[in-house]
């Protein structure tokens, strides 16, 4: 499934033309409407907010195998555990 934005006034896709770093992890995009009629340009603010599984190239590589083996579910169970 992928994301896309959209012009808060025609509802047509909008393109992201540019991303500045804000600050720390905020960033700033800079979207375009893609509809000619309307061409609305704008921002938003897009920032990092939790982890919600942890990346792999953190754990070390015995933990690495056990925890591919476990299910999505018993992945998070864990990862609550240990927030
Ligand atoms: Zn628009």
């Amino acid at each position: 499934m992928s994301v896309r934005v959209r012009c808060k006034v025609c509802g047509e896709i909008a393109t992201i033309q540019d991303s500045v770093v804000a600050s720390g992890e905020l960033k700033k995009l800079y979207c375009t409407c893609n509809n000619p009629e309307c061409g609305m340009g704008f921002s938003l603010n897009l920032e990092f907010d939790r982890v919600l599984s942890p990346s792999a190239l953190l754990m070390p590589p015995e933990l690495r195998d056990k925890f591919a083996r476990m299910n999505r579910k018993q992945q998070q169970e864990l990862f609550s555990k240990l927030a």
